[in-house]
């Protein structure tokens, strides 16, 4: 048989993919003989006739499936950011394989009596606190899996989750086909006065892909959001409105009402044949937040900071439209648009008078340059790593003493092939082989303004922040130092997961930084101070009505979650109770959302929507740090590395959080951010 270079060791630098080698014929066979190693390996531990120790089992099974790693990770990535028809077509052949592989190995009793052997002894074994770590996750993995059920709950076990997964995948398309349901044409102009030429446009494409003369309206965000922002018809925004918060609970064959109940019963099940109260307990022990109290004790503190200044923006809104002819109270149909009129009245600031102080070489070197700051690391491009696409760039990066760190691909522009959005990941994560530190392969990919023919690639400042986001993640991926992969990186409890990346966005919004590198493509002009404080103003526009939105979802998702008996209820009397405390507009019956609710009901997100406003708490909290110490100042630069990029998840993050902090996260640093105290 031909050489397979996913199955050869790599003889590039730093034994990076060699992408130029590996050809799509090469993935599935590689997959299957990675498995089968997989497998063996496995088979070894469990056949070891030596008594269970935390070597030889807990650490020998993370040892286990390298290969599968090694051919994986090149296999996803692409699939993201460089897809074929033919790499799709072996994605779907391949998932079912890899599911039942995987089913044999978190299914198999053998092995889990093993690790529970060593479980039941772990105060004796004087462990480390990342090796307890990784024993605990490696038990958990298993015991709630059903591992411990006897055999009759067992398989009920099963069936429950059959059971979700199918109630899930249902609830999401029946989302899907009520959204695409709903369209309206629209022959008169001068029905959609107020919208933006480029948006009529793509309406007017709507249309014609529909075999129609006109403008299409839909439920697609695309649509539906700058509909919402910008038409001057107060019925059509309002009939828009109650179309998209009434999908799925008309009684048609797409109602997800009665699914939302088997689910959140369903959910609750499942917890309690765990040995959990309900769903929100299981969940949040693998959390920062650690239980459901801590939860609320955060969303009701942000209420009540938040709710007196939502009043206040309401009444400004109001007042607004009222001087310019609105003789009605506000209501939910109005809101963004006579908000986003207000907001540009009060900042004149766009992404056009922006842009020209970002051209994309300059902010490069001004975000490298941060790390190299705040970490000491340096970037230094390595033109014979192999990239995936002639766009990508390879970085070597060193440390302060010159060691290598790690490598960093970078991904900047949209291209066919490649999906909407920005994301980190890894090519090669971070582990110890004995007292050799294996070091990482990092990518950040990002679907950036291409340049043009005569303008160089100039990046809004929402790709400012994306790019400082990303990098972020990127920086936790590369400063890692753990001992095992699974704990190494980004590899933490989600709701910690946003810290490193978010806290990088701060630094979009401070002069300092900026001056270091926005300045004018054409002229060389540093971008003026004004700017920036407008940008920063108008960030915090009617933010205390997007906390309180951001609140009441978080409140559903808990009322869903904590239940602790089934839920027979009415589905949408129940919403309204779990986010009356929240509302500012005007409440309108007969609408809800738990229907369309995807986040919970057919996301990852249940019992975790309030991570967005933690993680917001959290990065605000930890910036207030380097705000009062000096937005560069290299000790408290030290002390997040140490104390949070290097350590993954190898401890709790609170533990790892009040080092560097010394105290809990409190929410000042993010009200004072939002303007809502001095
Ligand atoms: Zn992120």
């Amino acid at each position: 048989m031909a050489v397979n270079p996913l199955l050869e060791t790599y003889k590039t630098p730093h034994q990076t993919i060699p992408f130029n080698e590996i050809k799509t014929e090469h993935y599935f066979p590689a997959f299957g003989e990675a498995m089968k190693q997989h497998s063996l390996e496995v088979d070894a531990i469990i056949s070891n006739p030596q008594a269970p120790t935390f070597e030889n089992t807990i650490v020998a099974l993370e040892n286990t499936g390298k290969l599968l790693n090694k051919v994986s990770s090149p296999f996803y990535n692409l699939l993201s950011s460089e897809t074929t028809d033919e790499l799709q077509d072996i994605a779907e052949k391949i998932s079912p394989l890899l599911t039942e592989h995987s089913n044999s190995i978190s299914l198999n009793e053998k092995l889990f009596a093993r690790i529970k052997v060593v479980y039941e002894q772990k105060d004796k074994l004087k462990l480390t606190p990342e090796q307890k770590m990784l024993l605990q996750n490696t038990y958990d993995a298993f015991a709630d899996n059903g591992a411990n059920l006897s055999e009759a709950d067992k398989a009920i076990y099963r069936e429950l989750s059959k059971e979700l997964n199918m109630l899930t995948l249902q609830y999401g398309q029946n989302v899907l086909k009520e959204t695409n349901k709903y369209s309206l044409l629209i022959s008169d102009k001068k029905l959609l006065a107020g919208l933006p030429a480029d948006f009529m446009d793509m309406l007017a494409t709507n249309a014609k892909k529909a075999g129609k003369e006109g403008w299409l309206l839909n439920l697609k965000t695309t649509t539906y959001v700058p509909f919402m922002k910008y038409a001057d018809n107060r019925d059509l925004r309002r009939e828009l409105y109650i179309e998209n918060l009434t999908r799925c609970m008309t009684g048609g064959e797409y109602d997800n009402r009665e699914i939302v109940k088997k689910i959140a019963n369903t959910r609750l099940e499942i917890a309690n044949l765990l040995g959990r109260k309900s769903y929100a307990d299981h969940v949040l022990k693998h959390r920062m937040a650690e239980n459901k109290q801590h939860v609320y004790d955060l969303l009701d503190k942000l209420l009540a900071a938040y709710k007196p200044a939502a009043e206040k923006e309401y009444a400004e809104v109001q007042e607004y439209a009222d001087n310019h002819g609105a003789y009605f109270k506000l209501q939910a149909w109005d809101w963004s648009y006579y908000s986003e009129k207000l907001k540009d009245e009060k900042y004149s600031v766009n992404d056009e008078m922006l842009k020209p102080y970002f051209e994309l070489e300059h902010v490069k070197k001004g975000v490298f340059g941060l790390a190299t700051r705040l970490y000491g690391i340096h970037f230094k491009k390595n033109a014979k790593i192999p990239v995936y696409n002639p766009e990508v760039d390879a970085y070597d990066v060193t440390d302060e003493n010159g060691k290598f760190l790690a490598v960093l691909y970078t991904d900047f522009h949209p291209r066919d092939g490649k999906r909407a959005g920005a994301w980190m990941n890894d090519f090669k994560a971070q582990w110890m082989v004995g007292k050799t530190d294996s070091r990482p392969h990092i990518t950040i990919v990002m679907n950036f303004t291409r340049p043009t023919s005569t303008k160089p690639a100039l990046l809004t400042f929402d790709e400012l922040t994306t790019f400082l986001h990303e990098f972020g993640h990127s920086l936790h991926g590369m400063l890692t130092k753990c001992t095992y992969e699974s704990l190494s990186g980004t590899n933490v409890y989600r709701d910690f997961v946003e810290l490193p990346s978010q806290v990088m966005e701060n630094w979009g919004a401070e002069k300092e930084f900026l001056d270091g590198f926005a300045v004018h493509y054409l002229t060389g002009e540093k971008i003026p101070a004004e700017l920036i404080q407008k940008i920063k103003a108008s960030e915090n526009f009617n933010i205390a009505n997007f906390c309180l939105r951001q609140l009441s979802f978080g409140y559903l998702d808990m009322a869903w979650h904590t239940l602790e008996k089934p839920f027979d209820g009415d589905v949408i009397n129940y919403e309204k109770e779990a986010m009356a405390s929240t509302q500012i507009l005007p409440v309108i019956t007969n609408a809800g959302m738990s229907p369309t609710f995807s986040h919970i009901f057919s996301g990852g997100y249940a019992a975790g929507y309030y991570s967005y406003k933690w993680a917001e708490v959290l990065d605000a909290d930890a910036f207030s740090v380097f705000s009062k110490n000096g937005i560069f100042d290299k000790k408290t630069a030290d002390s997040f590395r140490k104390n949070i990029l290097t350590k993954g998840g190898t401890e709790q993050p609170m533990v790892l959080y009040k080092r560097f902090r010394g105290q809990e996260p409190t929410i000042d640093a993010l009200l004072k951010r939002n303007g809502i105290t001095q």
